[in-house]
């Protein structure tokens, strides 16, 4: 152990799609005994907020790393979302057309390892030694990656932690336990997708992870190691339930906007749209962002109208309240994201822009309006001192905006255009659910996850174990903060391109 370190190794677990409150009521009802030991033993926030869009990814690549998306030829992550279009700044000339990424694709899913770039590290690759273990988390660059046979059995991605603690020469040349382990659970977000959040058999497979925890917990014990291991618990992202479930396939049709094709370089967009729609546009070739102005007169290769206004179009989609764009003078360091908000009662369309500086954990934004605050910001006192038409950092925006619905959403909107991979419109309609991905409706499921709203922007945060952890409860933080904690717990720094912040 090094000097300033507290643990000897830590575990992350990382459970897909829970909300906060549901985890913590959970707890407080006495159903997850084990979860509620470790977090009443050390560090505990019922308030981190993580990335916007609440997606997997970015959400949990971003716990893996303490970082964000960014322009990822100079900094930040190259993995913007869960979907995305393979396009460059300045546009590649060496493919005939840019791919479609689609981390739901198994072919595809293993490739973030590499998407994410080179300006972001794992947490595996932040510190020195090989001793790193990855059960089913699939960005694992710089550990052993190990996966059950029967992928939809929950217990393996516990029991094979167990099992580096119990015979680390399975895993490891040395023989010695893992330093830094993350376990990630998928399958709680297959449950919520299908079932909702109110699910019986969604709560009995977070309870029956609570038993699994336990299990790891017991071993730990026995073979002495309990003592010098922090387990930590998150989740990427918490929920909703959309109140209307619309099938967009017919909606295109009709304006005469035909799916983009990568293998043929065909057709006029491509879109995945769960309550918050990413549109990708040609330019001057599918390898281009449009103009503004392309987008305004845009020339649909389906039967329908010429000179289609992509903007009027988008907003004839039903719920759609919110939309974003790039300006056309963008460059990496600095840049205008507008956004039009349509007010629902008075249909009245109100402007404004987020302005953006610099990179990486130096990025400050700057959020403006030219009628009234459609975040909700102005309607309280903390979260109004950030309308003073200054430019504010992430750790600012998260001081002011915790608390309310949209938090650090300011911060994070730029984050994810600066990437050239990022779409060209963006919409948010807050509560509908479309299902919608590259031309085709997948399913009716009113469950979803991906709007700024509190239920899924609040996920939990827990460090606990051994009693070297402080006890202390957080009155908030954010996802990436989690890698720089369990570092520091370590007695390790982080890497520079970590945006969060130790809570020690
Ligand atoms: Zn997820």
């Amino acid at each position: 152990m090094s000097r300033s370190a507290k643990v000897n190794q830590v575990i992350l677990i990382i459970f897909d799609d829970i909300r906060a409150e549901h985890l913590f009521k959970m707890m407080k009802e006495g159903r997850l005994p084990n979860i509620s030991e470790i977090a009443e033993g050390g560090i505990r926030c019922s308030n981190c907020i993580t990335s916007y869009p609440a997606i997997t990814f970015p959400c949990y690549g971003n716990i893996v790393t303490g970082a964000y998306s960014g322009y990822f030829p100079k900094e930040g992550s190259g993995v913007p979302l869960y979907h995305w279009v393979d396009r460059m700044d300045p546009p590649s000339t060496r493919k005939k057309f840019p791919f479609i990424r689609n981390y739901g694709d198994w072919s595809q899913l293993l490739k973030i390892n590499n998407d994410i770039g080179n300006n972001v590290k794992t947490i595996f690759e932040q510190v020195p030694g090989e001793n790193m273990l990855s059960s089913t988390c699939f960005l694992f660059r710089g550990a052993q990656f190990t996966i059950a046979e029967n992928y939809f059995d929950v217990e393996p991605i516990f029991t094979n932690i167990e099992k580096a603690f119990k015979n680390p020469g399975e895993f490891f040349s040395n023989k010695e336990v893992p330093l830094i382990t993350i376990g990630y659970v998928p399958h709680t977000d297959t449950l919520m997708h299908d079932f909702g959040f109110n699910n019986i058999n969604y709560i009995n497979q977070i309870i029956d992870c609570d038993k699994y925890i336990g299990s790891l917990m017991n071993t730990l014990k026995k073979e002495g190691f309990s003592d010098s291991t922090a387990i930590a618990i998150t989740t990427d992202h918490g929920n909703f339930e959309a109140k209307k479930v619309v099938d967009l396939e017919q909606f295109f049709q009709q304006k005469g906007l035909i799916p983009y094709i990568p293998k043929k370089g065909t057709g006029d967009f491509d879109c995945n749209f769960g309550s918050v729609g990413f549109f990708n546009f040609p330019g001057e070739t599918w390898h281009h962002h449009p103009t503004n102005q392309e987008m305004q007169k845009y020339k649909a290769s389906g039967i329908g109208k010429n000179n289609l206004n992509l903007f009027e179009v988008l907003w004839e989609i039903p719920g759609v309240k919110f939309m974003y764009y790039r300006d056309d003078d963008n460059k990496p360091e600095k840049g205008i994201i507008h956004i039009e908000y349509q007010e629902k009662k008075s249909g009245k369309k109100i402007n404004g822009m987020i302005e953006y500086q610099g990179f990486g954990i130096e990025q400050k934004t700057r959020y403006s309006f030219d009628v009234d605050d459609f975040y909700g910001y102005s309607e309280n006192e903390n979260s109004a001192r950030n309308l003073d038409n200054k430019f504010h950092t992430i750790d600012e925006w998260i001081e002011a905006t915790n608390h309310i619905d949209f938090p650090i959403i300011v911060d994070q909107i730029p984050r994810y255009f600066k990437n050239p991979r990022s779409c060209d419109i963006m919409v948010s309609t807050l509560n509908y659910s479309f299902n919608y991905e590259h031309g085709k409706t997948l399913g009716i499921s009113p469950y979803s996850h991906d709007n700024g709203l509190r239920e899924s922007m609040i996920v939990p945060f827990i460090i606990g174990g051994p009693s070297e952890i402080p006890q202390m409860e957080l009155a908030y933080c954010k996802t990436t903060d989690m890698v720089p904690t369990l570092l520091d717990l370590l007695g390790y720094k982080p890497d520079s391109s970590v945006i969060g912040k130790s809570l020690l």
